[in-house]
C-alpha cells in the first residue's frame, strides 16, 4: 500500500502541536515561578491572617498586587493572599489594629506575563506555521525557499578521476571541463567557449553521480548537488525560488559545479502531462532556463545534469548556451565490469581465489553501483560466516543475489519441475557448448529456483564484444531455443517457461531479417521503424515505408528462420541425446554447476566438440 504523504504530514504537525503547546506551558510556569520566585514560601491563608492580625501579631504589611508581605512581631515574614474584593475588606482591620502599611506598585513583568498569555494563540499558530514550512522542505525553520543544494567543498571532496573506473572516453571528453575549472583565464582569454551545461546521459547507476564528483575533485571546485524532484514541491514558486537560490550560491562559490540529478523530474516538456499541478514545475523550469541564460559563460560555473530520459526533456533545456553538451555514460562492458570491481575490491580483504575476469564475465548488464553492491554483499556474506576473507564463493552467492534476487529456499518446485527445468536449462547448455565460439562457452547453469524464474544458464551476450557473423546469430538462435526444444524432445510438451526465450529469438530473428539483411529472399535492406537510440535523444524515426509485400515477405522469412532454428535444436539435441540425458541428471542431482566444474563436464560428455 502507498503511504499517503499529506497524511503522514498532518500525522506530524498534530505532534508537533502538542509537542508545542507542553513546552510553551512548562515555560510559562517556569516564568511564573521565576517572576515570583520565594514568595511561595511561608505562604499563609486569609483567614489565618486575619486571625493574627486581630491577635495583634503583625507589625506591618507592604501591600502589591493584591498580596501582603507581612512582618510579624517576632521578626518573621509571610505571605498571604487578599481578598479579591478590595482595599475596603481589610483596610478597616488593619487600620483598626494600628498595622503599618505600605502600597507597592505592580511588577511589569506581570504585565509581561499578561500579554504573554494573550499572544498564545497567535504565538501557537506562527509556531505550527514554521513546522509545516520546515517539514515540507526539511531545511531549518526559515529557510523556506532556500534550495536543498548539498555543498561539498574541494578540501572534503576526496572523489578522483581514480575511483570512476572504466569511462575513458567520458573522462577524455571532461578532461577539458576541468582545466577550465582550474584556469579560466587562460580559456576567456583565447575567447573559447566552455559549454555551461552538460548533459550526462545514462541509466541509474553507471555513475554519473560520480563522474560528477571526481570533476568537481580533480579540478578542486566546490561541488552543489541537487536533485532535479527536490525542486518540485507543492507550494508554487518553491521550486523556483530554490532555483535562485542554489545558482545565488554557486555564483557566490564560482568556480564551481552544480549537479543536478534527474533533470527529468523537473525538466520535462512543458504541458506535457495529464491533469493539473504542472504550474510549479513550470515555474521551475522556467526559473533555471532564466538562470542558465542569465549568466556569461565564462563566469567558471558549469552545470552538469544527470537524466536517463533525454527524450523527455523540454527542448528549451538543450538548446545553445543550456545544456548543449551530451556526453553518454554508458554500460560497462566486460573489460570496465572488471575495473569497477578492482576499485570497490580496494579495502576489502578478498582471497587468492577470488578472480575478478571470472566476476565481470558473470555479471553483464551490472552497472557500476550493482557491482559495488555485489562487492559489498559479498563481504557481508563471509562476515556473516566468520571468514577471515571473502573468497569466490561468497561473490557467486552474492551475484546470485544481486542479480536474480534472493533464492527462495522455501519454494520448493515439484518433482516433475525440476525435472523439465533441468532438461531445458541443460538444452540451452548443451548448444552453446556446441555451438558457441570458446570464450562465450557458458558458464553457469542452475535449477535453484529464482525470484522470476526456474532456471538460468548464463552465457556472454552475443553483441557484447565483437562483430558477430550471420553463422554466429543462427547459432545464437539455435541455443535461445534449445531450452523449449529439450522439453519438447524429453516430455513431449511445452510448459510456460519458454516464453521469454521465445521472446528473445523473435526479437533476434526480426533484427536479422530486418536490419541485418541476414535473410533469403528479402535482401539487403533495412525496414520499419527505425528506433534511434533513446540515449541520442532522437524520438522514433520512421526511415522506410514499405509496401504490404514486403511486410508479408519479413514475417515470412522470420517465421521460417524461427522454424529452421528450432528444428535444428531439435536434431542436434536428438543426435547427443546421450549427452543430453547425463548433463540433465548431473544438473538435478547438483542443482547448480559453474565455471571449471562445468567445462570438466563437457568435457567429459563430449570430448571433441563435433557438431
Ligand atoms: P548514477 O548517478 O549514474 O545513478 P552513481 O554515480 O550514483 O550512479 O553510482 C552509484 C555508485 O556506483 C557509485 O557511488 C559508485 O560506488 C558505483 N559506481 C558506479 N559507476 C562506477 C564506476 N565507473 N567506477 C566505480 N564505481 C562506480
Ligand atoms: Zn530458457
Amino acid at each position: 500500500m502507498e503511504k499517503d504523504p499529506l497524511r503522514d504530514l498532518r500525522n506530524r504537525n498534530l505532534r508537533n502541536i502538542a509537542f508545542i503547546t507542553v513546552i510553551v506551558i512548562l515555560g510559562l510556569i517556569l516564568l511564573q515561578s521565576w517572576l515570583g520566585g520565594g514568595k511561595t514560601k511561608n505562604e499563609i491563608q486569609y483567614t489565618l491572617f486575619t486571625t493574627l492580625v486581630e491577635n495583634d501579631q503583625i507589625v506591618s504589611v507592604s501591600i502589591k498586587d493584591n498580596r501582603a508581605e507581612a512582618t510579624t512581631v517576632d521578626g518573621g515574614t509571610i505571605f498571604v493572599q487578599l481578598s479579591p474584593d478590595g482595599t475596603s475588606i481589610y483596610m478597616p482591620l488593619l487600620e483598626e489594629h494600628g498595622i503599618q502599611v505600605s502600597f507597592e506598585p505592580a511588577t511589569e513583568s506581570n504585565w509581561f506575563l499578561t500579554i504573554v498569555i494573550s499572544l498564545l494563540p497567535v504565538l501557537l499558530i506562527f509556531a505550527v506555521f514554521m513546522y509545516i514550512m520546515r517539514r515540507t522542505q526539511g531545511g531549518g525553520a526559515l529557510a523556506f525557499g532556500q534550495s536543498k543544494a548539498k555543498l561539498v567543498r574541494p578540501d572534503t571532496t576526496k572523489v578522483t578521476f581514480d575511483d570512476v573506473a572504466g569511462l575513458v572516453e567520458v573522462k577524455e571528453e571532461v578532461g577539458e571541463i576541468i582545466d577550465y575549472l582550474e584556469d579560466q583565464k587562460r580559456f576567456s582569454r583565447l575567447g573559447a567557449e566552455i559549454p555551461k551545461g552538460i548533459l550526462l546521459v545514462g541509466a541509474p547507476g553507471t555513475g554519473k553521480t560520480l563522474l560528477a564528483k571526481a570533476i568537481a575533485g580533480e579540478a578542486h571546485v566546490p561541488f552543489f548537488s541537487i536533485s532535479g524532484s527536490d525542486f518540485v514541491e507543492m507550494f508554487v514558486g518553491v521550486g523556483a525560488a530554490r532555483v535562485r537560490d542554489m545558482f545565488e550560491k554557486a555564483k557566490a562559490s564560482a568556480p564551481c559545479i552544480i549537479f543536478i540529478d534527474e533533470l527529468d523530474a523537473v525538466g520535462r516538456k512543458r504541458g506535457a502531462g495529464l491533469g493539473g499541478g504542472h504550474d510549479e514545475r513550470e515555474q521551475t523550469l522556467n526559473q533555471l532556463l532564466a538562470e542558465m541564460d542569465g549568466f556569461q559563460p565564462n563566469k567558471g560555473i558549469i552545470i552538469l545534469a544527470a537524466t536517463n530520459r533525454p527524450d523527455v526533456l523540454d527542448p528549451a533545456l538543450l538548446r545553445p548556451g543550456r545544456f548543449d553538451r551530451r556526453i553518454l555514460v554508458p554500460y560497462p562492458v566486460l573489460k570496465d565490469r572488471e575495473e569497477i570491481l578492482k576499485v570497490h575490491l580496494r579495502g576489502k580483504t578478498i582471497a587468492e581465489d577470488v578472480d575478478t575476469g571470472v566476476l565481470a564475465r558473470q555479471t553483464p548488464g551490472f552497472v557500476g553501483a550493482d557491482l559495488r553492491n555485489l562487492c559489498n554483499e559479498a563481504a557481508l556474506l563471509a562476515a556473516r560466516k566468520n571468514k577471515a576473507v571473502v573468497d569466490m564463493t561468497d561473490f557467486e552467492e552474492a551475484t546470485d543475489r544481486v542479480w536474480l534476487g534472493l533464492k527462495r529456499k522455501s519454494v520448493v518446485p515439484t518433482e516433475k519441475e525440476r525435472r523439465i527445468t533441468a532438461y531445458h536449462e541443460s538444452g540451452h547448455a548443451l548448444l552453446g557448448h556446441l555451438l558457441q565460439r570458446e570464450d562465450r562457452s557458458v558458464h553457469k547453469i542452475s535449477i535453484l529456483p529464482r525470484s522470476y524464474s526456474m532456471g538460468v544458464t548464463q552465457s556472454l551476450p552475443l553483441e557484447e564484444k565483437y562483430l558477430p557473423t550471420q553463422e554466429e546469430y543462427k547459432n545464437e538462435l539455435v541455443c535461445t531455443l534449445g531450452g523449449r526444444a529439450a522439453e519438447e524432445l524429453v516430455f513431449n510438451e511445452f510448459t510456460a517457461g519458454s516464453s521469454s526465450d521465445l521472446r528473445d529469438a523473435t526479437s533476434l530473428a526480426t533484427r536479422m531479417v530486418i536490419k541485418l539483411g541476414m535473410n533469403e529472399e528479402l535482401g539487403p535492406i533495412s525496414l520499419g521503424r527505425e528506433r534511434v537510440d533513446v540515449f541520442l535523444g532522437e524520438e522514433i524515426v520512421k526511415s522506410h515505408e514499405h509496401s504490404e509485400e514486403i511486410a508479408s515477405l519479413a514475417d515470412r522469412e522470420i517465421r521460417g528462420l524461427l522454424i529452421r532454428s528450432y528444428e535444428k535444436a531439435k536434431q542436434l539435441l536428438k543426435k547427443h541425446r546421450a549427452a543430453l540425458d547425463r548433463l540433465a541428471s548431473e544438473v538435478l542431482k547438483r542443482e547448480e554447476i559453474t565455471g571449471s566444474e562445468l567445462d570438466a563436464l563437457f568435457a567429459e560428455l563430449m570430448p571433441a566438440p563435433a557438431v
